[in-house]
């Protein structure tokens, strides 16, 4: 029996194209003999449109977007997670950014009782914000940059003294961030008053909550994390931008960022980064996977920057090589996540 995997991707977030691209690639590379693939398309808007099984790969991304006059119900409905024979064996969303990498549509999932790819409510949920995750590490005894957070409505009260706290606490240069995005989307290095005004505004645009990070020279250094209760790790990789910083044009347009893999880094400090990985993994009580990013500082010492718990997927991007460099192809890597969703399914019932 051929396992029927609902592909759920798109979403409405910044990240949509993101997801665009990794459906291709996951339709691309599937084995039909052993699967076959119901695409779920959630557009920008957030409609959700059920696309025909596929039973040979999608060849471009407009084949995967699917527009809601092609097809009768737009609208959210349970049935979107049925076949003509009945449920789908599992889900796999394939959703980056709020509303899909954030725990509400893996909660969603878990009141229709269907096993899903990747993590749970919690881990989703914690991962996705910035502020509440950084706060699980240091409970954890997780080494990072120093930090602070606000919420728009106290940053409209005193604009001021919001500046003058980071100014006080962590100086420049630092990093804005919306609390709960990826891809860089909102992210602005700052090394003036103007600038951090400017970036205050930005990242305001995209969440109600933002955090402000002590501006960090170090090495990025990146470990894929995967399983269940005993997760292993990947080889490490090293991120080397050719720009100020990692933001969204050099992950996804320019093309140019070097990606080293595996990482010149000792066996020492390969090892200790293991053991980060799966601290970070346990506290957030990861499942599935998870592709974890340090900064490498010039005294060698690791700091945590962040866990993705839905990380770029696609065949060139980190998580995918890094396993590949492992012995893991992207294929397999796929069917392994599957096996782990279904896995992880089981163990509750
Ligand atoms: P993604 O989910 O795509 O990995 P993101 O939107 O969650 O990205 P971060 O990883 O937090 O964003 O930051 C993006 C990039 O900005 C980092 O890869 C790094 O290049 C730079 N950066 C972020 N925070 C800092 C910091 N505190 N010090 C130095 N550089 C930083
Ligand atoms: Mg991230
Ligand atoms: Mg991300
Ligand atoms: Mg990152």
């Amino acid at each position: 029996m051929k396992r029927k995997i609902g592909l759920l991707y798109g979403g409405k977030s910044a990240e949509h194209k993101v997801s665009m691209q990794t459906a291709l690639a996951v339709t691309k590379a599937l084995n039909y003999d052993k699967f076959e693939i119901h695409p779920i398309y959630i557009t920008e808007e957030g409609e959700w449109i059920k696309g025909a099984q596929l039973n040979a790969p999608a060849e471009n991304v407009k084949a995967l977007e699917f527009t809601s006059n092609t097809l009768p119900s737009p609208e959210f409905s349970p049935t979107v997670f049925k076949a003509e024979e009945g449920p789908l064996d599992v889900i796999f969303p394939l959703l980056h950014g709020p509303n899909g990498e954030d725990g509400t549509v893996q909660g969603m999932l878990e009141l229709l009782n269907l096993p899903y790819v990747g993590n749970g409510v919690l881990a989703s949920s914690a991962g996705m914000d910035k502020i509440i995750m950084k706060n699980i590490f240091a409970q954890a005894g997780l080494a990072q940059v120093n930090y602070l957070s606000f919420i728009r409505s106290e940053w409209d009260r005193d604009q001021d003294n919001a500046y003058d706290q980071v100014e006080n606490d962590l100086g420049y240069p630092c990093f804005v961030k919306p609390a709960n995005l990826g891809s860089s989307v909102g992210i602005s290095k700052c090394s003036s008053r103007t600038e951090l005004v400017e970036a205050f505004k930005e990242a305001f645009q995209f969440d109600r909550k933002i955090i402000i990070e002590q501006g960090v020279t170090a090495r990025e250094i990146e470990i894929g994390v995967l399983g269940n209760d005993d997760a292993e790790c990947s080889v490490a990789g090293e991120i080397v931008p050719k720009k100020d910083f990692y933001d969204y044009k050099a992950k996804y347009e320019d093309g140019d960022t070097g990606l080293v893999i595996p990482a010149e880094i000792t066996t020492e400090q390969y090892e200790t980064l293991k053991e980060l990985a799966i601290k970070a993994y346990k506290a957030l009580d990861c499942s599935g996977l998870v592709r974890a990013d340090f900064f490498l500082t010039s005294d060698g010492k690791f700091l945590i920057n962040e866990v993705n718990t839905m990380p770029g997927f696609t065949p060139f991007s980190m998580f995918p090589l890094m396993w590949k460099h492992t012995g893991v192809e992207y294929p397999q890597l796929i069917e392994r996540l599957v096996d782990l969703a279904i896995e992880r399914h089981k163990e509750k019932q």
